[in-house]
């Protein structure tokens, strides 16, 4: 039966929802930064995800980051090796994953690529925060692994963006391991003469800062980054102190001696060029720790995770 509910006041209503969801995706097109202003995010993007007013470094995603960090933009994503999902059953952690990798289109929130930097090869990791807080597990273990074990292989230095709130508490004591893990993988590259530098973005906490992410010839951070093993919040309850401006900022951590420099996105590339033109040079000037063999294969020295499983 119609009645003029359904002739008059249902198409009203439909036509505010469509109206709504329009408003939405012009929305989606803008950007608050933390300074309250408005940005168009193509604007932001093409400032390299940093604030045109205030200087805040937005996060990026890992492509985004390859992206306005190889030369012409041009790189490849290898192929790394995912463990099973889930495998100590953890209650909705595959429903999170899947949510995750259909946000991100990434299979793990740890992706590497291989390309040119002031034309050199270079073997580069980035971690993607909107991956699930960029935490660490098996995956993102073997995925570090095979971006050191690529770098050693093709000999090319090895840079790493980190962005992860920690280890997946979902995975446990696996997640846990890779901290050892990335600990022996960087110490073996260490014997190749190759340089590896980390570049620490907004936020970099818990097992990332404990393990890999600190073991860099060189420890870059983004302005205003924050570095800490644990939160701020964690540590003033615990210590029942005030704790000083700036705390776990980069700018503080640098001053404490946790980090090398403090470097604004803008100048990432010649920052990075420079200096592995300068470890390139010193290392070679050293002696080889390791001369037996040109490379070493992880399976021979390191546990599996994923065979571990
Ligand atoms: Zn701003």
């Amino acid at each position: 039966m119609t009645n003029w509910i359904s002739k008059f006041v249902k198409p009203k209503i439909k036509s505010l929802f469509k109206k709504r969801s329009a408003s939405k995706d012009k929305a989606a097109l803008w950007i608050n930064c933390q300074c309250k202003s408005l940005i168009y995010k193509d604007e932001l993007f093409n400032n390299l995800s940093v604030c045109p007013k205030c200087n805040f470094h937005h996060k990026l995603t890992s492509q985004e980051r390859f992206s306005i960090f190889f030369d012409n933009k041009e790189y490849t994503i290898l192929e790394t090796p995912v463990p099973r999902d889930n495998p100590l059953r953890f209650p909705n952690y595959e429903e999170k994953l899947k949510k995750a990798r259909e946000k991100t289109k990434q299979p793990d929130a740890l992706l590497i690529a291989d390309g040119k930097l002031d034309g050199m090869r270079v073997t580069v990791g980035a971690q993607n925060f909107f991956y699930n807080g960029g935490a660490v597990g098996a995956a993102s273990g073997e995925g570090f692994l095979h971006g050191i074990q690529h770098a050693i292989n093709n000999k090319t230095p090895f840079i790493f963006f980190s962005a992860s709130g920690g280890q997946k508490m979902q995975e446990g004591t696996i997640a846990l391991m890779q901290m050892a893990r990335t600990v022996l993988a960087v110490n073996e590259f260490k014997k190749h003469k190759l340089p590896y530098i980390v570049v620490m973005t907004n936020p970099t906490s818990g097992g990332v800062t404990a393990s890999f992410a600190s073991l860099g010839d060189a420890i870059i951070g983004e302005p205003k980054a924050t570095i800490c093993f644990a939160g701020a919040r964690v540590v003033r309850d615990t210590m029942k102190e005030e704790l000083p401006p700036g705390f776990q900022q980069s700018e503080f951590v640098k001053d404490h001696g946790g980090i090398d420099l403090v470097c604004e996105r803008k100048n990432l590339r010649s920052k990075i060029s420079t200096l592995l033109s300068i470890l390139l040079k010193k290392k070679e000037g050293q002696q080889t720790i390791s001369e037996t063999s040109d490379v070493t294969t992880f399976d021979e020295t390191l546990p599996k995770a994923s065979k571990a499983i």
